[in-house]
């Protein structure tokens, strides 16, 4: 008797086989100009051939030899090295490369694409990220610093100390950064933060302990800490940048983490460790910070959308092998259902993560001041509803494959442990809808929101009644969120008005968009998360999406 051996097709290309991502680009390309999209392109398929080739390698060997701490040298010396695999110092390189960090900051990307140069670098992203071993954290983190770096208040000599080195392509000069916030105290709650930052001659000294410090391997992290005499409160605390190669630097331990395990993600103790301001410390800095957050939060984001489209295509193409029932299983009609609900949730957090971007495009080359409004909102709308959407679609990916699904070494295990990370770090579900409230509150953000509800509802009947209705009861809510913010029933419900946010928007967004597909997504979209249906009956068409 033959041994039944089930082999494993190859996933489509993350690129040319990803219609709604390649629909996206040319929805906001077109206005770039003759040749955007083509240069858009070029760049694309270079990432998405290593991304299926080298990287997908890489990947798997930076996860199967997770990163180790090193205290001590030969002769007794400290040293805290962190060693990392081969791969990981691949993805290092290709991340370089393809420009993941560094394209907003080009000059000729800027030339080229304009505001949407940040849409492009979504789009790398897009595909670098499902199997880069988690290095998106590192990018998300350098972009971040990146972004705080170029800030006119910076120092010039400290601006031009690191910047370049962030955001260059050439892998023999580039370098990552950390981002130290956290405290064993607190981290949503930064208020409680200890560590302090004192001036000295040639700098400043900070002292404390950073719970978890991930990328620890990365020459120099953005720390949160308390200058001398600024008084209580979280507002004071202000961003200094730290190079982590020096006495004051002590790695005390590893995480051993649910997931993201090819990470190195530490606790480190600070004392007198020299370090930079960035800005004037004695100006209130959380402010500061929140910019280096703001663009993480966008980042997770995007890794949730495409860790959710990277596993869908590989439940698709698992589907299209695997014998069930005297067919594939890509022929049953259940087995078609739900694959198809996944790929319209897939459809709904690409199109937040994609918003949020173009957003943030706006914002940085336009100075669009609308932009800046809706991107309050959007940054934590975007990154809560995605996340929660990454891991119940991880779950249900899993279970795609059946016990295979479980195995450690298909690799698929670690979808679901990775996504777990997501609604976790750059603030829980719970932190983004409060921040949510606050852009509600005191900058009128949701505005725009609703303005696209509005909009969409008008443009696209199929979806004009659930939206319309949503609209309305999304306003009145709003108002009693502004009318008293800190009620307990408005703070009680603080997670769920920020989904339905989320959600109603995401519908909007799809039903905005220009694009059959789209436009199918949207209907199904709004059915399921808005209107409450199940749209199983319905959604076997949504695998061409
Ligand atoms: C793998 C990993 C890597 C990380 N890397 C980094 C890093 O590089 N740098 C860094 O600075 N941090 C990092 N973090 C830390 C992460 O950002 C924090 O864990 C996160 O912000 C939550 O903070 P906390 O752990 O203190 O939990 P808490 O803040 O104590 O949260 C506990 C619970 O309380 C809820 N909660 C908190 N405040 C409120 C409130 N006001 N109202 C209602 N509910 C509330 C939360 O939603 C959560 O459910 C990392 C975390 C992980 C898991």
């Amino acid at each position: 008797m033959t041994r039944f051996v089930q082999t494993m097709p190859e996933p489509a290309d993350p690129y040319t086989g990803d219609p709604l991502l390649l629909a996206w680009l040319r929805q906001h390309l077109s206005a770039a100009g003759a040749g955007a999209e083509q240069a858009a392109a070029t760049r694309l398929r270079a990432l998405a051939a290593d991304a299926v080739g080298p990287l997908r390698q890489a990947h798997q060997d930076a996860e199967a030899h997770p990163p180790t701490l090193v205290r001590y040298d030969p002769w007794g010396a400290r040293v805290d090295r962190i060693e990392t695999a081969p791969g990981w110092q691949t993805l290092r390189a290709a991340a370089a490369r393809h420009a993941l960090v560094a394209l907003p900051y080009l000059p000729e990307a800027r030339a080229r694409w304009g505001a949407a140069t940040r849409v492009v670098q979504h789009a790398l992203l897009h595909i670098f990220g499902p199997e880069s071993a988690t290095f998106s954290c590192p990018v998300a983190m350098s972009d971040g610093a990146a972004t705080l770096l170029r800030h006119p208040d910076v120092d010039p000599a400290v601006r031009e100390a690191w910047l370049p080195r962030l955001v260059t392509t050439d892998p023999a000069t580039a370098v990552t950064s950390g981002q130290w916030m956290t405290e064993s105290s607190g981290g949503s709650d930064l208020s409680r933060a200890t560590t302090t930052a004192r001036p000295a001659g040639d700098g400043w000294r900070l002292t404390g302990e950073k719970w978890f410090c991930s990328a620890v391997d990365a020459p120099v992290a953005v720390a949160l800490a308390r200058p001398e005499g600024a008084g209580d409160g979280s507002r004071v605390l202000a961003p200094f940048l730290v190079p982590r190669e020096q006495p004051g630097v002590r790695v005390h331990r590893l995480k051993d983490k649910l997931g993201t395990r090819a990470l190195p993600t530490a606790e480190v103790g600070l004392r007198d460790a020299h370090a930079v301001p960035l800005g004037d410390p004695r100006q209130p800095g959380l402010g500061w910070m929140m910019t280096v957050v703001r663009v993480a939060r966008l980042h997770n984001a995007a890794a949730a959308a495409a860790g959710m489209r990277r596993g869908l295509a590989y439940a698709r193409a698992y589907a299209s092998a695997r014998q069930v029932a005297g067919g594939t299983l890509a022929a049953s009609p259940l087995h078609r259902a739900t694959l198809g609900t996944l790929a319209v949730d897939t459809a709904g957090a690409f199109a937040l993560a994609g918003h949020a971007f173009a957003l943030l495009g706006k914002v940085e080359v336009d100075g669009d001041p609308d932009a800046e409004t809706e991107l309050r909102i959007v940054a934590p709308l975007a990154k809560l509803a995605t996340a929660r959407l990454a891991v119940a679609t991880a779950s249900e990916l899993l279970e795609c494959f059946g016990g295979a699904g479980y195995i450690e070494d298909t690799g698929l295990p670690r979808l679901l442990r990775d996504a777990q990370v997501l609604p976790i770090w750059e603030g829980t579900t719970n932190v983004l809808a409060l921040d949510v409230l606050r852009a509600v509150v005191r900058e009128d953000a949701a505005g725009p929101v609703l303005a696209r509800l509005t909009a969409a509802a008008e443009r696209a009947p199929a979806v004009a009644g659930p939206l319309s209705a949503a609209a309305s009861e999304l306003r009145e809510a709003l108002a009693g969120v502004v009318a008293d913010p800190t009620a307990t029933a408005v703070v009680a419900g603080a997670r769920g008005l920020a989904l339905r946010l989320a959600y109603a928007l995401a519908g909007a967004l799809l039903a905005a968009w220009d694009d059959e597909l789209a436009g199918l997504a949207a209907d199904l979209w709004v059915r399921r998360h808005v209107a409450g249906e199940d749209i199983a009956a319905r959604a076997m068409p949504a695998e061409v999406l």
